[in-house]
């Protein structure tokens, strides 16, 4: 039986990357400078809601895109935050500075004693 809060988080998380960066195109340096690691090559992001019909294997039996000088923008640009990685069914080697703790000022307020 399909996962569906996965689901709805791949399908929310594919939708978001690619506004982001076909139609929006924002500045994603500051997001990339957060994230640290290199690929492995795993194949996971590939798979996100279905399998990318451009995966393949090389020789040596490691996945391989089949159109990776020409692949999509969403696809150059996979994890832009650590969000991203909540979609994928296997360990992805990439990871993210954790984000900074609320100031003590932006914390929710003790609750008023009657
Ligand atoms: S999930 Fe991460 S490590 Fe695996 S192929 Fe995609 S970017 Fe690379």
């Amino acid at each position: 039986m399909a996962d569906w809060t996965l689901v709805t988080r791949q399908l929310s998380g594919k939708t978001r990357r690619f506004v982001q960066s076909t139609v929006l195109r924002e500045d994603t340096g500051p997001l990339l400078a957060k994230r640290q690691g290199d690929c492995n090559r795993c194949g996971a992001c590939c798979k996100i809601l279905f399998r990318c019909p451009f995966l393949g294997t090389d020789d040596d039996g490691q996945y391989t895109c089949r159109i990776y000088k020409m692949r999509f923008s969403q696809c150059r640009l996979f994890p832009l935050r650590a969000a991203d990685l909540r979609e994928l069914e296997e360990d992805c080697s990439y990871s993210f500075e954790a984000e900074p703790l609320r100031p003590a000022s932006l914390a929710d307020p003790e609750p008023a004693l009657d």
